[in-house]
């Protein structure tokens, strides 16, 4: 398995697996165990969370999970984040979906986070969606704190555009390490808008979210769909890959940025097409023919 450098000790593994479904499987504890061993043996071991996720409840199913063999923690990557409020049974005192990057939300998300869990760290803390409200200084603070007592070892943002990444950036002493974005053949904004730009220039790889565009890429019967699953179709043929799915990751695996794509299926196959996406090649022309199909029109 590839690996990614973010920073001098911590790398990730070039396909991340993504834990935003985790309560949707209702896997025993015993089942995620397996799935888990199943990626680590494959190279995978980097697990993408938020303390949000399945309704503030997947970091504690994934660490009761965990629980079951402890020795596997130090050889994987937990990444998780924090920022955004959800209303939620299990957190009864908010009403209303918000942001909140204040010092203390983050302090209390990560010391929830880490609980949750059953860690003592945490490798990568994600801001998860820039804040309005923001106060660089205070999210500063925040990641100083959580760095000096050895909660979280590094930090990066997601969601964010370039104005919000030099915000908060030029507040910090040490660099943010990745951009967590939406990022698939489906999904361009990204591209377009210069924001995958802006993590080659600052040296940063990428984690892409929703790299098969959550599933639809599968269901949809709109035309931007339709017209690109055929394209899917074309260049899978050409390529020799097994499904389309390997060629949404193939097309972005080959792009120069170093994007690291984050799985959200939690069954073994799925898992097993995205690292055999790793020895897809695709030229050029099978690059920008995705490309063109996505957007609907030709190049200038
Ligand atoms: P995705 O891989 O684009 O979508 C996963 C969905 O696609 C699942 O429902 C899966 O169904 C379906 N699927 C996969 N392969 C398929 C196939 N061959 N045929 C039919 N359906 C297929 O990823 P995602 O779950 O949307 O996102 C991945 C991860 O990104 C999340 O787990 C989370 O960690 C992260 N994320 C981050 C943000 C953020 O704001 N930072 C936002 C969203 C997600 P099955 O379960 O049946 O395989």
């Amino acid at each position: 398995m590839q690996r990614v450098k973010l920073t001098e000790d911590l790398s990730l593994s070039r396909i991340v697996h993504g834990m935003w479904r985790l309560a949707d499987w209702n896997f025993s504890n015993e089942k995620i165990l397996s799935l888990i061993e199943h990626g680590m043996e494959r190279g995978v071991t980097t697990y993408d969370h938020a303390d949000i996720y399945g309704s503030y409840t997947c970091e504690e199913i994934f660490g009761n999970a965990l629980s079951l063999k402890p020795s596997l923690r130090e050889k994987m990557e937990i990444v998780t984040k924090c920022g955004i409020v959800v209303p939620s049974d299990n957190r009864p005192s908010h009403i209303t979906h918000h942001y909140n990057t204040s010092k203390s939300h983050i302090l209390k998300s990560v010391e929830q986070s880490l609980m949750n869990l059953k860690t003592d760290y945490i490798d990568l803390l994600l801001i998860h969606r820039p804040d309005p409200l923001m106060d660089p200084m205070e999210t500063a603070e925040a990641f100083n704190q959580l760095k000096e007592s050895g909660k979280v070892r590094y930090f990066g943002v997601s969601n964010f555009k370039k104005a919000q990444w030099d915000m908060l950036q030029s507040y910090l002493e040490y660099p943010l390490v990745t951009n967590q974005l939406e990022l698939s053949a489906y999904n361009l904004e990204n591209f377009e808008d210069g924001t995958i730009n802006l993590c080659q220039e600052m040296g940063v790889a990428p984690m892409a979210w929703s790299p098969l565009a959550g599933g639809s890429i599968f269901e949809e019967s709109n035309e931007k769909a339709v017209r690109l699953r055929q394209t899917l179709q074309i260049v899978k043929e050409e390529i020799g890959a097994n499904g389309i799915d390997e060629v949404m990751y193939a097309w972005l695996l080959n792009h120069p940025a170093k994007i690291i794509p984050i799985v959200g299926s939690g069954k073994k196959e799925r898992l097993d097409s995205a690292i055999a996406s790793l020895n897809l090649s695709m030229q050029r022309e099978q690059w920008f023919s995705i490309l063109t199909s996505s957007m609907g029109h030709d190049i200038a």
